[in-house]
């Protein structure tokens, strides 16, 4: 069939393929316990239902403005005030379908094809493919220590005529790993005197640990941010656990929010009003909800390096954030899709690939469920791995025995 050779070019991914097969077991009745999810089980905040509901009862459900209901609007100023410190205009919001969606939009907005953009590996598995899809040149910088963490002089060697951008996902995913301060000081220094947009992805910056507060990299801005090149990224999906209801947003100059908004308007016309009303719910209401996942995550983060400390050869960067970890798996697999393909056959297990993240070798694993599913999930990935670990195991309730390793 002839189809768009770019859009046939954008890959599938082996995460899905790999959630497929997962999904299939499971139906089957098999033990499936999933280590890939990206969502915490919480349900979704009473404040974010009620005002889904009322705006569903009230019946009045039609078009929003492209760039987002004015009320909605005003949570995201108040939430940029307490947590950036500054205080924007509406001008300088833009809500989107996820922050999925805002960052697709955004790149459509600054890119020119051919421009290249810097991504910091291990990096989310959609920003290449989103730079790809715009005729943009993603640009990978990898730290070869194993820590995660750039280095400035690696972005600095990188960076050139056409480079148009750097995106910063800090808390990390796939790693977990906060970069330091003094980093993002000198990145943001670094793009301003360059000129270049500086993405902040910072959909997962209130799911930090260890008492950290939760980063504001904004604040290293010289720039007021009418004429920045520094936009930010952020949504309900990770904040509250409202992965469903789609709805995230951009902070950036008015220039950029403007153009944001045209390409909005002419794709898909306005974020569903519904869902909006849910969001305003959720900023609007009690934040206890915020603070009861980021400590279930930090539980279950000290759980999964715990259990991961016991796989001989295994190295884990603790992660500062998130609820995800990297751990590096090369003693026993080089491949990591090979390794998580054997890790669901033999242990009914989901991992993903680190390979989709740009750093082969590793498995992501998430600490999103249960601490349970963390605990059984990892004895059994040590069951299926490590020689030396007991022979037996119970999957479910079939004992299994290890015939290889
Ligand atoms: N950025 C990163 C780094 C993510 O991990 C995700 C979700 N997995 C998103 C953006 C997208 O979030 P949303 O659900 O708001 O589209």
């Amino acid at each position: 069939m002839a189809l768009s050779q770019l859009a046939r070019s954008i890959s599938e991914s082996p995460t899905l393929a790999l959630n497929e097969e997962a999904r299939r077991l499971h139906e089957r009745g098999e033990p499936v316990i999933h280590l890939g999810i990206g969502e915490p089980k919480n349900k979704a905040p009473i404040a974010a239902v009620l005002a889904a509901a009322a705006k569903l009862t009230d019946g009045d459900i039609k078009y929003t403005p492209a760039d987002g209901l004015p009320s909605l609007k005003k949570a995201v100023i108040r939430y940029t005030d307490d947590c950036y410190d500054r205080l924007v205009a509406p001008e300088n919001v833009i809500i989107c379908s996820g922050a999925k969606q805002a960052i697709y939009n955004l790149l459509f907005t600054i890119l020119n094809p051919q421009d290249e953009v810097v991504l910091l590996a291990p990096y989310w598995v959609s920003y290449p493919e989103m730079v790809r899809m715009l005729y943009g040149v993603p640009v990978v910088v990898t730290p070869e220590d194993g820590t995660f963490h750039p280095r400035m002089e690696d972005i600095e060697r990188v960076v050139g005529g056409y480079t148009k951008a750097v995106i910063v996902n800090s808390p990390n995913n796939p790693s977990g790993v906060v970069y330091d301060e003094s980093f993002m000081a000198d990145l943001v220094d670094f793009c301003e005197r360059k000129d270049l947009y500086l993405i902040l992805d910072d959909i997962y910056h209130k799911l930090v640990f260890d008492g950290r507060t939760p980063p504001n990299s904004l604040r290293f801005s010289k720039r007021d941010l009418d004429g920045a090149k520094i936009i930010v990224i952020n949504g309900i999906s990770k904040l509250y656990g409202m992965t469903g209801f789609r709805i995230g947003w951009a902070v950036a100059a008015r220039p950029v929010v403007e153009v944001m908004t045209n390409v909005q308007a002419q794709t898909t016309s306005c974020p569903a009003s519904i869902l909006q009303a849910a969001a305003e719910g959720a900023l609007t209401g009690i934040q206890s909800v915020t603070d009861s996942l980021r400590m279930t995550m930090e539980n279950n983060r000290n759980v999964a390096l715990r259990e991961l400390a016991a796989l001989p050869g295994v190295r884990t960067v603790p992660p500062g954030g998130t609820f995800y970890c990297l751990p590096d798996f090369r003693a026993y697999r080089g491949d990591s899709v090979v390794l998580a393909r054997f890790l669901l056959e033999k242990a009914l297990v989901v991992t993903v690939p680190g390979r989709e993240f740009g750093m082969e070798g590793h498995l992501r694993l998430s600490y999103a469920g249960s601490a349970r599913d963390v605990v059984d999930g990892i004895a059994r990935i040590r069951w299926a791995l490590d020689p030396n670990a007991p022979e037996e195991i119970y999957i479910g309730d079939r004992k299994q025995v290890r015939d290889w390793a």
